[in-house]
């Protein structure tokens, strides 16, 4: 265990320690991601004592820029520290807590390290690390969590329906754990989870869905969304997801179980980004799916409209998940409303105009919109996964070439409404966005290209049409 507490930065802790005469121990997380050789620059320190005064004290020691955040009602500290990594450590005081059935907020009084420890969600998380002179580096290891990260096992310290009962968001953490670190949850724990996903509803959306986001950024966001539906949190947390699950059959003929093609597009994506909002796009691509559902005689199973109607969904799901209600979710909206629109143009003969009007409604998103298209290819027919992914190689090239020729992918009117106005001498009305929106279709139609000198000139025309002039406005009385 020396080896990973032999950096200054728990030296200085060590030093406050024997200055304070308290008790001080790493723990959690950043003592089970040493042992796991992962990254950590997270410390958590308890202090038998008060984790506040022990905050100051480091502090001190380290220069007054390290400015200490203090959480008095939970007896905690942050201290940012720049060492020889940019530490992010909590100090907090060891304490006991006692839950009540009729409470959701537990009785927090003063304990000892072992009290602290049994208060822990895991045997993974529940170790510390001694940072006293007199055991410097000892391992506390009282639930055998050394032993669980070497068999890969998330497993509760104490009795765990008393653990998931207690704090209900733990069943979210072992599910998130298990995801992050590809773990197996130790079948009490597990059949624990099934039994008590009723008390989730007693957790804010808030402290879940920041679980759920951590899920979802691990490196196979499957194998926990296969557990959250495995134990019945997701029909509580997420029931539109779960909709997505199973398959439909008349007349012999089925549909594709939408979940786990959902899954597959997800980690599919995963392998590709880390960007979590691309991954919620690939989660509700399909949502609408079940909603749009129909069984027509002649071709089987339809779902007309669903890239439509599940970007009309994102919103509402975005609102009870407590996601934000601004640019990233009209970013997920316009990935799902589009995500068909690339693999349609694979499918067919590729023309420029369909390519133009792809790159002028995806803008700054195509790029994105084209990683979502090849992850949503999951047929298990090679020929036919071979067959996509080579016109969409043609697509990329087209979108590239066209791109370079004609600029639309941040389009601005070439011609502004002003212009318009000013030219015929007319006011603000309907037939100014009349012609606007010719000039626009002329251009994505490649009558025209996309410069000013062409856009005039079509403007005249288009302005001859309404019985307009330049400069002398209308022509023949059709006012407007
Ligand atoms: P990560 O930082 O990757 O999320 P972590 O294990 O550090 O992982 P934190 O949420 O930062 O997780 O919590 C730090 C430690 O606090 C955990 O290792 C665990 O010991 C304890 N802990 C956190 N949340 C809970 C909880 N809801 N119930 C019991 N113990 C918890
Ligand atoms: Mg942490």
């Amino acid at each position: 265990m020396q080896d990973y507490i032999d950096k200054p930065v728990f030296r200085i802790i060590a030093d406050a320690a024997t200055e304070l005469n308290l008790p001080a121990y790493v723990v959690g997380g950043y003592v089970r991601d040493m042992i796991m050789k992962r990254a950590c620059v997270d410390i958590d320190i308890v202090v038998v004592g008060s984790g506040i005064e022990f905050a100051l004290e480091f502090a001190k020691r380290t220069g007054r820029e390290n400015k200490v955040n203090i959480f008095k009602n939970f007896g905690t500290a942050m201290v940012k520290y720049k060492g020889e990594e940019n530490w992010q450590i909590e100090f907090v005081g060891a304490r006991k807590e006692s839950y009540r059935k009729d409470s959701r907020k537990p009785l927090v009084e003063d304990g000892t390290l072992e009290d602290d420890q049994n208060r822990r969600d895991f045997t993974i998380n529940a170790m510390a690390i001694s940072l006293q002179k007199s055991d410097y580096g000892r391992l506390l290891d009282p639930f055998g969590g050394m032993n669980d990260i070497k068999a890969r096992i998330i497993r509760t310290p104490l009795d765990p329906d008393i653990t998931f009962s207690d704090d209900p968001l733990r069943m979210m953490r072992a599910i998130r754990f298990a995801t992050q670190l590809n773990f197996k949850i130790e079948e009490e724990t597990f059949t624990a989870i099934q039994r008590n996903v009723g008390r989730i509803k007693i957790v804010s959306m808030e402290r879940i869905v920041e679980e759920l986001n951590k899920l979802i950024l691990a490196p196979k966001p499957s194998i926990g969304f296969k557990m959250l539906e495995m134990t019945g949190l997701l029909k509580l947390i997420f029931p539109q997801m779960q909709d997505l699950k199973g398959t439909e059959f008349i007349n012999g003929k089925g549909h594709k179980d939408n979940f786990y093609h959902t899954l597959k597009v997800l980690d599919n994506l995963a392998e590709k980004t880390d960007s979590l909002w691309l991954r919620w796009a690939a989660i509700l691509h399909d949502i609408a799916k079940p909603a749009t559902k129909k069984f027509e005689p002649d071709t089987g199973w339809t779902f007309h409209g669903h890239e439509f109607i599940g970007s009309k969904m994102v919103p509402k799901i975005f609102s009870k998940l407590k996601l934000p209600l601004n640019e990233k979710m009209r970013y997920v909206q316009k990935l799902v409303l589009l995500h068909l629109r690339p693999i349609a143009l694979a499918e067919s003969h590729v023309t420029d105009s369909a390519i133009r009007r792809l790159l002028f409604e995806a803008g700054e998103e195509i790029d994105d919109l084209m990683m979502l298209c090849e992850a949503d290819i999951t047929s298990k027919n090679p020929e036919k996964v071979k067959r996509f992914l080579n016109n969409f190689k043609l697509v990329r090239q087209k979108l590239i070439d066209i791109e370079e020729k004609d600029r639309l992918r941040n389009w601005q009117p070439p011609i502004s409404g002003e212009v318009i106005m000013d030219t015929f001498g007319i006011k603000p009305g309907r037939v100014v966005g009349e012609i606007k929106t010719a000039i626009r279709e002329a251009i994505l139609e490649g009558e025209i290209h996309n410069n000013y000198e062409e856009a005039y000139a079509y403007m005249l025309k288009q302005g001859a049409i309404h019985g307009l002039n330049p400069n002398k406005g209308i022509s023949n009385s059709h006012p407007d």
